[in-house]
């Protein structure tokens, strides 16, 4: 009943974004050569209007903003789906390269001049001194400009006529749509899940997560959800980790595994960074001290010993089953950078008996109370996953020693074991 309700609030939603939403295929023809053309000399003739330095920066981030939107738009979509066309063997591998190389070639100087050349004021240069300049320099850049934006018009109309004569039509170009919506009480952006597979799926435990991390950060530490940062869920690829932070919102990626409290882990541990980001340094000399000092030794000989299982570490129920502690340890080898990179490519207990029998040092340093695997990176990962994992899972996925530092310098934080 429950489940089935959940799913007609998820299709209405969807329902509402498709309606909403413009077309998320664009083709790239004539017309929207002519458009970019447009908007390209508006930004420019918007130059005779800058009086000032304020005006000037006001000016330089509009162009920016074109600027990236244009890049995304090239680099990411318009080639990306080309290069999809050679692979599906509509466009032969030659022309694929062709096209490709030459379209880069004649946009790329373009895309790098066109960056208004103004200089931010600091403690050695005034505004009244940056402003001289960018006037001085004004006349010179409007012509390098110019001159490398008609390169990159010609070769976009080269190519849509190229198009037109061999493959048929215009090239269609998939631009990620991104909505603004609200989710759970959260603002949350979704990119590109229009064209996602199985968008529909992922969102439905995205809501789910986000009610558990609501719920959950409520009880141990309000912090997080007083000081929410508006949520950006992504499925556009080129976002191999779960999520990133971004200091004004959290990007998370659409496509998660597992259940919605490791995607409500994945949450806190973005906002843990915003956390970690605006403490104090007092607060975070004392987490860096902590995680410093909890680094021991284990030998890797007795490991080997131990545990002949030939399965992959992360995966090795015989290791988890019997020690979680080593399981860690073991697991956090490759993310900890002060190992040797041959025990960093372990994967197996085999591959770190094959590191002994090549010589490697069998005394490696391990964290003593390991918070999760990923944690051995930094101390800064170390407290996103710590955190993070209070919220999403509780006080009784930490280790005490772990509980101990956090009360110290999250105060407000509830980290007793009958919060659940
Ligand atoms: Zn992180």
């Amino acid at each position: 009943m429950n489940e089935s309700r959940e799913l007609l609030r998820i299709a209405e939603e969807l329902g509402q974004l498709h309606s909403s939403r413009i077309a998320a295929k664009q083709v790239l023809d004539v017309a929207k050569i002519r458009q970019l053309r447009k908007d390209f000399l508006t930004l420019m003739g918007n130059a005779s209007r800058v009086r000032d330095y304020a005006m000037a920066i006001k000016w330089s981030e509009a162009v920016g903003r074109w600027n990236r939107d244009f890049d995304d738009y090239l680099y990411k979509y318009l080639l990306d789906d080309f290069k999809n066309l050679v692979y599906k063997k509509v466009v032969s591998e030659r022309d694929g390269k062709y096209w490709d190389n030459l379209i880069r070639e004649r946009t790329w100087p373009f895309v790098v001049e066109f960056r208004v050349p103004i200089n931010l004021e600091d403690e050695y240069v005034s505004k009244e001194t940056c402003f001289d300049r960018f006037q001085r320099e004004l006349p010179r850049w409007k012509n390098r400009v110019m001159a490398k934006a008609r390169l990159a018009w010609k070769v976009l109309e080269d190519f849509v006529s190229w198009y037109a004569g061999n493959i048929g039509d215009a090239p269609e170009v998939d631009v990620p749509v991104s909505e603004k919506i609200e989710m759970e009480g959260f603002a949350v952006t979704l990119f590109g899940a229009e064209s996602a597979h199985s968008a529909e799926r992922y969102i439905g435990l995205f809501r789910r997560a986000l009610q558990i991390y609501r719920k959950r950060a409520n009880q141990v530490y309000p912090w997080l959800i007083h000081n929410q940062l508006p949520i950006r869920l992504s499925f556009k690829a080129g976002l191999d980790a779960g999520g990133e932070y971004r200091s004004s919102y959290i990007l998370i990626n659409g496509y998660q595994a597992g259940n919605p409290e490791d995607v409500a882990q994945v949450i806190a541990h973005e906002m843990a960074h915003h956390r970690f980001k605006t403490m104090g340094s007092g607060e975070q000399d004392f987490w860096e001290r902590m995680i410093r000092g909890d680094v021991g030794t284990i030998d890797l000989r007795d490991v080997v010993k131990q545990f002949p299982d030939k399965t992959f570490i992360f995966e090795n129920k015989q290791i988890m089953a019997h020690d979680p502690v080593l399981y860690y340890q073991l697991d956090g080898l490759r993310y900890n950078q002060s190992v040797s990179r041959s025990l960093s490519g372990a994967d197996t207990v085999s591959d770190i008996r094959e590191y002994l029998d090549g010589g490697g040092d069998p005394k490696v340093p391990i964290h003593r109370h390991p918070i999760s695997s990923y944690a051995s990176k930094n101390a800064e990962e170390a407290f996103c996953e710590a955190l993070g994992m209070l919220v999403a899972y509780g006080p009784n996925s930490l280790p005490d020693d772990v509980l101990d530092w956090l009360r110290i310098i999250l105060p407000s934080s509830r980290t007793a074991s009958c919060v659940s």
